[in-house]
């Protein structure tokens, strides 16, 4: 027995001897923070996130981790997910309110904040339109008497939100809630911090052209964002540094058909039902990835003109390229975006 005692002692100074040595090794530097990236394909697009973290497990964890966030409010969110609660509240247009969570109450009140602020630019009761355009599965330019009927049932003001019961009421039957201009950035917030959460220093999380990013890259630099031009494919039109923001756009070049010579694109200005005309891209860099999306969309609607006074009054930066091509940048973002030759 003492034998063994012995042996065991025995067997354990290098492992005292190893918790000895920690702290005296001090003066070494600190292990190399770890960057990993994933991609996956998720609310209709491709995701691509980029983790660093004090250790590759830290790392690897905060990926997983964020694309099921991606994926979990997909299903919660998605209109086209039987089981979603968007879904049944569409549903139950006309009928009845609907009881949501949390956090789809929070997106629809955030949704609703900002088509106030843009004037109605922003709407995400534009359901009934986006269905008739249908950009780009199978484009065609609806009637003017199918849009017609559509603009009756568009009006966000009739999007009732309870917030004592936490309920969802679309007032009129044939009404249908849209998230597409919100819902990436909304999913891209809550998977940065999901990271944030699990020990990432910094990380990069890109849902299309919806970047939210934290922290610093492995090197202690900022996450540089570059801003694709509207009219030549792979040719960046500006960029920026970000850490700890959002920077969102919203152009007419990726989901789009040709007719006659014209563009009929997946942004429409809810006043017309018609793909909105004034600009060609709006890039908004908000704190927030849910606020920098609905922007990008709402101040595509309501252009370059009013759009950037909106942006000077909310403070945050703006890059708005007009229908003819020209460029404007709010007084936020002038000092900070390069603008490519
Ligand atoms: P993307 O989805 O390409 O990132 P946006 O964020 O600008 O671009 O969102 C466009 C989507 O938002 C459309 O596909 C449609 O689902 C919806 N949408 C279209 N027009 C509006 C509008 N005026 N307000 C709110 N949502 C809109
Ligand atoms: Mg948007």
């Amino acid at each position: 027995m003492q034998r063994r005692a012995v042996l065991f002692l025995l067997a354990c100074i290098p492992f005292f001897t190893a918790c000895a040595i920690i702290p005296i090794s001090k003066s070494s530097p600190p292990p190399a923070p770890v960057t990993l990236k994933r991609a996956q394909f998720l609310m209709g697009t491709l995701v691509e996130i980029t983790a660093v973290a004090p250790s590759d497990a830290i790392a690897q964890a905060s990926l997983t981790a964020s694309f099921q966030e991606i994926r979990r409010l997909e299903n919660l969110l998605s209109t086209w997910i039987e089981t979603s609660e968007l879904y049944r509240v569409n549903q139950a247009a006309g009928l009845k309110p609907v009881g949501v969570s949390a956090e789809t109450f929070d997106l629809l009140r955030r949704a609703l904040e900002v088509a106030e602020y843009t004037e109605g630019g922003f709407n995400i009761a534009i359901g009934p339109a986006v269905r008739l355009w249908n950009i780009p599965e199978a484009p065609r330019i609806p009637s003017a008497m199918e849009l017609d009927i559509a603009a009756q049932y568009v009006d966000y003001r009739r999007i009732r939100l309870d917030a004592a019961r936490r309920t969802v009421f679309l007032e009129k039957s044939g009404m249908r809630i849209d998230i597409g201009g919100i819902g990436k950035g909304f999913a891209a917030e809550k998977a940065a911090a999901v990271m944030r959460e699990i020990g990432a220093t910094g990380g990069l999380v890109a849902v299309a052209g919806d970047f939210r990013v934290f922290g610093r890259r492995a090197d202690g630099t900022a996450w540089p964002i570059g801003i694709q031009h509207p009219r030549e494919p792979g040719k960046i039109l500006a960029t920026l540094d970000a850490t700890d923001e959002a920077v969102s756009t919203s152009g007419d070049y990726e989901r789009y058909f040709m007719q006659d010579g014209v563009r009929y694109h997946h942004i429409l200005d809810p006043k017309t039902l018609q793909p909105a005309r004034l600009c060609q891209s709006v890039t908004i860099i908000a704190p927030d990835a849910t606020t920098a999306d609905a922007l990008a969309t709402g101040v595509f609607v309501m252009g370059p003109v009013r759009g950037l006074a909106l942006a000077e009054r909310l403070g945050l930066g703006a890059v708005i390229v007009d229908a003819g091509g020209g460029i404007s940048i709010s007084s936020h973002a002038r000092n900070r975006v390069k603008l490519f030759p």
